[in-house]
């Protein structure tokens, strides 16, 4: 009997920490070189399809992401939201049945461009999940995690505390950073994933319906957190709580059937929808 059957969990864990040691690889090149200013594109899709076994779940989807800005993706289940957001960091070359095409360009570069280490852009391009997968270590070495693997060896108190810090946390668990992250709150775990993605300075931070499984409270929490971490960095956030994208995004994008009906300011979108399709979605007529 394989090990996964006998301790799934403890094999799942095993291959989260994995794929994060793989992740957090080392090569600066790849970030920008310029100081990005507010106007500044981090990203440019143009024409990005994606297929699974050659089936489209993504058709043609062309939109930019606006440096220190938080964009929401939103539309109803199964429309392509996270397939899209996967784009973003090579997370998809992971999928053996998915195929990526189109042009996507992170700071003017081709992230699919063949010199460019998909490792690399994702220590660049950070991910949170929806349901929150703390290490089984300390709070304090689930944040020190990634920085230790990049090699960093001085001040880890200072790097644990600022990561906590950008991530809201720090209050809450400063006289507990030796113990388990586990008996946390949902909400904290959350916000503990962010901080640990935080703590190896990502450019971008990716957020997949991360309040899928938090409670009201905890979800409020996050979404604060969300809307004020884009004075660190960019964010992009998949959610399919309406009230969310419209009170944590400065721009929102409204997906249907893999295809992009509608992107705009958030504010603009959700008083003055452009397309009927986005109006009947807003106004709760289907989704
Ligand atoms: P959303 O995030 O909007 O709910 P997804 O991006 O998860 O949508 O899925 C878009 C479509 O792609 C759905 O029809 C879904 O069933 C399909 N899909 C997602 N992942 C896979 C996969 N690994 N293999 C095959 N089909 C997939």
């Amino acid at each position: 009997m394989a090990q996964d059957e006998i301790r799934p969990e403890a094999a799942r864990q095993a291959r989260e920490e994995a794929a994060e040691r793989a992740s957090i690889a080392v090569r600066p090149e790849f970030r920008s070189q310029t100081s990005a200013t507010s106007k500044e594109k981090v990203f440019e899709m143009n024409g990005i399809e994606v297929l699974y076994s050659g089936v489209s779940a993504v058709k043609g989807i062309s939109m930019d992401v606006g440096h220190n800005e938080v964009t929401a993706l939103i539309g109803p289940s199964g429309c392509g939201k996270s397939t899209l957001l996967r784009c973003l960091n090579r997370m998809n070359d992971l999928i053996p049945n998915a195929e990526v095409q189109g042009e996507l360009l992170y700071h003017g570069e081709d992230l699919y461009g063949p010199n460019v280490d998909p490792v690399q852009v994702r220590k660049l391009i950070g991910m949170v999940f929806q349901k929150p997968n703390p290490f089984p270590k300390s709070i304090y070495d689930n944040i020190a995690f990634g920085p230790r693997i990049l090699g960093r060896k001085d001040g880890m108190d200072e790097t644990v505390e600022k990561a906590l810090r950008g991530a809201a946390l720090w209050e809450e668990v400063k006289d507990r950073l030796k113990s388990s992250p586990l008996a946390l709150s949902g909400g904290q775990q959350q916000r503990l994933c962010i901080a640990r993605t935080l703590a190896t300075e990502p450019e971008v931070m990716l957020l997949d319906e991360p309040t899928a499984s938090l409670d009201p409270a905890s979800s409020q929490k996050v979404e604060e957190l969300v809307y004020e971490l884009r004075r660190q960095i960019t964010v992009v956030i998949v959610t399919h709580n309406m009230q969310q994208a419209a009170r944590a995004s400065d721009r929102t994008a409204f997906m249907l059937s893999g295809e992009l009906v509608e992107v705009g300011a958030t504010r603009g979108l959700f008083t003055a929808p452009k397309d009927p399709r986005t109006e009947a979605y807003i106004t709760g007529r289907f989704g």
